[in-house]
């Protein structure tokens, strides 16, 4: 169980919602991680103490440092700061919660001081998610998965001490506010129906790709990078309730799952207080009141990006760096109202026809991918939308 943590992206959802674990289960904070917003940072740090705040931008981080005059706290920023606050020497357990391939050198830096790593941050994963599994090995860091999916794998196989008995994972997906559409119909829709989620609320770029699917196309990634399996061995199904969680079918046939009432309190609770489980608040899932559960697959043709993203698993390589890269690059520029929804999955898919692949990449290859990705987007995107 945490005692003292890092909190990487506090002023996220994730972050946001992890402070209530604190609260909840008086866990103490040793450093509280932005990006930008000040504002936010300043009061948590004042509620929790920590020894560091970091912001990531300069000009903010000044700003911070004369708010927080006398109080005891220092104050740091870039990727230095984030680096310092992932590697503390009080905390047991970092919590990655920044959004994005930026989450790459604090979860690297964690994981070389042999932290336990409560992970969000799925893109570290999917873009360099050998370096950091094996990294992760080396220096004997633990990771456990906050994404509700992952978690609820996770704990299903708590007892399974053979991944051997693995047959299968079943990832469910939510089909987030397009399910249904076909793809002509969801690529007129606006920045504002995509970020209408029917079952979670989140930070903007997540929210995006659970429109376009990509956010189940990335965690097909994260999974097969966290629990060592094959891609084939990975299977998506729509579950529109979001009532169960995952699940796992073993060898000798039987499927565990994990159910419950919708909520990231429960994965980020069960990473922070594992191998253990605490009492919380949550509302009981009332099975006679909850809607029939239903599974279907997914639309491959409307949404695209699960299916690139499937493709990226079994090439591997580099090419899930550029696939990460090409979908931050894309989502940003829909978030700007530049691209249209549809223009999402094509920018992508261009960049993944453009950029050739290498296998057992390093992380200087992981970085030129990931950069080429985001130069073939904003080339592509600058050609007309
Ligand atoms: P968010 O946008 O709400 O918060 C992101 C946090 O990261 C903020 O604190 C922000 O200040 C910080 N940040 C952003 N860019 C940064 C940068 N370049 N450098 C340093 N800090 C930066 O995002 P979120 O929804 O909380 O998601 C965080 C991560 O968790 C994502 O990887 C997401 O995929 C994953 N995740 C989120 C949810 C969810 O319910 N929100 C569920 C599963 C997984
Ligand atoms: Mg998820």
């Amino acid at each position: 169980m945490a005692e003292i943590i890092s909190l990487l992206g506090s002023t996220g959802s994730i972050g946001r919602q992890t402070l209530d674990i604190c609260r909840e289960q008086g866990i103490k904070v040793a450093a509280l991680t932005a990006h930008s917003s000040i504002d936010l940072l300043e009061r948590q740090a004042r509620e929790f103490r920590p020894r560091l705040a970091v912001v990531y931008e300069m000009e903010p981080a000044l700003e911070l440092n004369r708010r927080l005059a006398g109080e005891g706290i220092e104050v740091a920023y870039g990727l230095d700061g984030l680096r310092r606050a992932a590697s503390l020497a009080e905390s047991d357990t970092v919590v990655t919660a920044v959004v994005g391939m930026a989450g790459l050198w604090p979860t690297m830096a964690a994981i070389e001081s042999g932290k336990r790593v409560a992970l969000a941050n799925k893109e570290t994963l999917v873009c360099a998610g050998e370096l950091v599994m094996d990294a992760a090995r080396r220096y004997g860091a633990e990771i456990i998965p906050v994404d509700s999916e992952h978690s609820a794998i996770f704990q299903c196989l708590q007892g399974s001490r053979d991944r051997g008995e693995i047959r299968r994972l079943i990832l469910t997906c939510s089909g987030g506010p397009f399910f249904g559409l076909r793809r002509e119909e969801a690529a007129q829709k606006t920045r504002a129906d995509a970020l209408r989620h029917p079952n979670w609320s989140m930070g903007e770029k997540i929210t995006i790709d659970c429109a376009t699917l990509m956010n189940k196309g990335l965690e097909f990634i994260e999974a097969i990078r966290l629990f060592r399996v094959s891609p084939g061995q990975v299977d998506v199904v729509i579950h529109r309730q979001s009532i169960i969680h995952s699940m796992v079918e073993f060898r000798d046939g039987a499927v565990l799952a994990q159910m419950g009432t919708p909520d990231m309190r429960l994965p980020i609770r069960y990473a922070l207080t594992y191998p253990n489980r605490e009492r919380s608040e949550l509302p009981a899932l009332d099975l006679l009141s909850c809607p029939p559960l239903t599974f279907a697959p997914p639309d491959l043709e409307a949404f695209p990006c699960l299916r690139l993203a499937m493709d990226c698993a079994r090439v591997g390589g580099t090419s899930c760096a550029v696939l990460n890269g090409a979908n931050e690059a894309a989502v940003e520029l829909f978030r700007r109202e530049e691209i249209s929804f549809g223009r999402i999955p094509d920018l992508v898919e261009e960049a993944l026809g453009q950029i050739s692949v290498k296998s057992n990449p390093s992380m200087e290859d992981i970085l030129e991918a990931d950069g080429q990705a985001r130069a073939a987007v904003t080339r592509s995107a600058g050609g007309g939308s």
